[in-house]
C-alpha cells in the first residue's frame, strides 16, 4: 500500500516537473516587477526538486517521522479537527493594516506596514502576512477544514493573490487547507522543502499543485523569496536533507522589514535549529511545532532573543501543546507570549522601526497545575481571553465584507438522528436521516466534523 503510494507521488511528482519543463516561473516572474532577479534561477531548482523528492519520497517522510510523538502525523491531524472552532474572533483581530499614523521621515520609502496575522485555526498553522509593498503570502494553510475560514479572512482584507505560498512541510495540520485554496485563489509562487509525505492529504496537495500548471520552488537554506529595499524574505532552513524526522524538514522563513525581524519555525525541532547557520536574531518568534517541547531550545532561543513568541495551537489539544518545559524556556527568555488558543488570532504590525501587537500578551501560564515556583504570580489568575490592548484602533477590516474572517460558527451544516458528525448538505453520510442546525450548535452537542464532506471545523 505504502509502496503504491510512493509510486503515485512519484508519477506525480513527474508529471509535474515535466509538464513545468524549463520555462519556469515565466508568468509570475513578469506580473511581479519587484521579484529579484536571483529569484529566477533560485526557482529554476523547482522541478529538479519534485523529481528527487518522488525518488526520496520513502525515506524521509515515512516509518519513523510518522510514528514519532504522534503529533503531527496525518492520521492524527487529519481526524483531529477538535477546535478548529476558535477563530471567531478573527475578524475582530484583523487590523487590516490602515494605519495612518504619521510616516516618520525615513531614508528609503516605507510606504505601508508588515501585518502578520497568526491566524486561529486551532492545532494546526496558518500564518497570512501582507506584506507592505502589497503584496500577500501564506504560510501553511491549516487542516483540510480551515480552507473557507482562510480564505474568507483573506477577502475580508481585499486579498485575491497570494504571491507567495509556503508550505512549511507536509503535514496535515500545515498543508491540509493548501488543495483548496490554491484550486481556489491565484497564486505566486510555491515553495516547498525537498521531502514527501505518503499521505493523501500530500497527494492532494500535489494534485492540486499539478491542476494549476505550477511548479514548486525548493525551500531550503539560502532562498531567497524576495529582496526589495527595507524588505527581505529569506528561506533559513531546512539546511539538510537527510532528516527522519518530518517536522525538521520544516522550510523557515525569515522577513527583515526594516529594523524588525520575523521567524517563523514551522515544526522545525531541535536538531534542525541547531543546523540554521543563518542570523536567526528576531523580534518576533513563531515558536516552533505548537509549542511541544523537541523544539525551541533554551540555546536556539538565546540566538533568536525574541520579544514576541507566537503559538498557534489549538486549545485543549491532546498533545498536550505548548509544553510547560517551552513556556518555561520563552519566560526565561524574556519574551511576551501570545497564543491562538487563548487568544484566537493574534496580528502583530511592523512599521520597519515598531511593532504592534492586537492583543496583550497571554498571562503565563504552565499547562499543568502546580506551576513553577519561577512562574509569574502576578499573571497567573488572568482570564483566558486577553484584553485588547487600550492603543488598538478600532477594528476595521479593509473592505467591510459581511462575513469576517476564520469563525464562522453559525453556517448551516447537518446532523443525523444517531451520528457523531456533522455534514454538508449532500453528504452521502446524510441519506437515513439529515437534520438542520448550525455549527456551532452541533459542536456544542460534541459532535465532530465529518472526514467525507469536510464541513469547517
Ligand atoms: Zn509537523
Ligand atoms: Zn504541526
Amino acid at each position: 500500500m505504502i509502496k503504491r503510494k510512493a509510486i503515485l507521488l512519484i508519477a506525480l511528482a513527474m508529471s509535474i516537473a515535466l509538464s513545468s519543463g524549463c520555462s519556469i516561473l515565466t508568468d509570475s516572474v513578469s506580473t511581479r516587477t519587484n521579484a529579484p532577479t536571483a529569484n529566477i534561477s533560485e526557482t529554476t531548482a523547482a522541478s529538479e526538486a519534485i523529481n528527487q523528492n518522488g525518488n526520496s519520497s520513502s525515506s524521509s517522510g515515512g516509518e519513523s517521522s510518522q510514528n514519532n510523538e504522534g503529533s503531527d502525523t496525518s492520521s492524527n491531524t487529519e481526524t483531529s479537527t477538535e477546535d478548529t472552532s476558535a477563530s471567531s474572533d478573527g475578524a475582530q483581530a484583523a487590523q487590516g493594516g490602515s494605519a495612518t499614523s504619521v510616516v516618520p521621515a525615513a531614508p528609503i520609502a516605507i510606504t505601508s506596514d508588515l501585518t502578520v496575522h497568526f491566524l486561529d485555526v486551532g492545532q494546526a498553522d496558518a500564518t497570512l502576512i501582507q506584506l507592505p509593498n502589497g503584496q500577500a503570502m501564506l504560510i501553511d494553510g491549516g487542516n483540510s477544514g480551515d480552507a473557507d475560514n482562510i480564505m474568507r479572512y483573506m477577502r475580508s482584507l481585499n486579498i485575491t493573490v497570494i504571491d507567495y505560498l509556503v508550505a512549511t512541510h507536509p503535514h496535515a495540520d500545515h498543508i491540509g487547507g493548501l488543495p483548496a485554496i490554491i484550486g481556489a485563489m491565484d497564486i505566486g509562487e510555491i515553495y516547498m522543502p525537498r521531502v514527501s509525505h505518503t499521505t493523501q492529504t500530500f497527494e492532494r496537495l500535489l494534485t492540486a499543485i499539478q491542476d494549476k500548471g505550477m511548479q514548486i520552488n525548493t525551500a531550503r537554506d539560502g532562498v531567497n523569496i524576495l529582496s526589495i529595499p527595507e524588505l527581505q524574505i529569506d528561506i533559513i532552513a531546512p539546511v539538510r536533507d537527510d532528516y527522519s524526522e518530518l517536522n525538521d524538514h520544516s522550510a523557515v522563513i525569515m522577513i527583515v522589514y526594516g529594523s524588525t525581524g520575523f521567524l517563523f519555525m514551522g515544526d522545525a525541532e531541535i536538531l534542525a535549529e541547531g543546523h540554521i547557520t543563518a542570523n536567526v536574531s528576531a523580534d518576533v518568534l513563531k515558536v516552533g511545532h505548537h509549542g511541544s517541547h523537541t523544539s525551541t531550545s533554551a540555546a536556539f532561543l538565546s540566538r533568536v532573543s525574541p520579544s514576541y513568541a507566537v503559538i498557534s495551537v489549538g486549545s485543549g489539544n491532546s498533545y498536550g501543546h505548548p509544553t510547560d518545559a517551552v513556556l518555561n524556556r520563552l519566560d526565561s527568555a524574556g519574551a511576551n507570549v501570545y497564543r491562538t488558543d487563548l487568544q484566537g488570532t493574534v496580528v502583530i504590525t511592523s512599521d520597519g522601526s515598531s511593532i504592534t501587537v492586537n492583543v496583550a500578551p497571554a498571562p503565563y501560564q504552565a499547562n499543568a497545575p502546580p506551576s513553577s515556583p519561577s512562574a509569574e504570580p502576578s499573571q497567573a489568575p488572568q482570564a483566558p481571553q486577553a484584553p485588547q490592548t487600550t492603543s488598538q484602533p478600532p477594528v476595521s477590516a479593509p473592505e467591510p465584507t459581511p462575513s469576517s474572517a476564520p469563525g464562522n460558527s453559525d453556517i448551516v451544516v447537518f446532523i443525523t438522528n444517531t451520528g457523531a458528525r456533522y455534514h454538508l448538505d449532500g453528504c452521502r453520510h446524510l441519506a437515513q436521516s439529515k437534520i438542520e442546525t448550525t455549527l456551532s450548535a452541533a459542536k456544542a452537542q460534541g459532535l465532530t466534523a465529518c472526514g467525507t464532506c469536510r464541513p469547517p471545523a
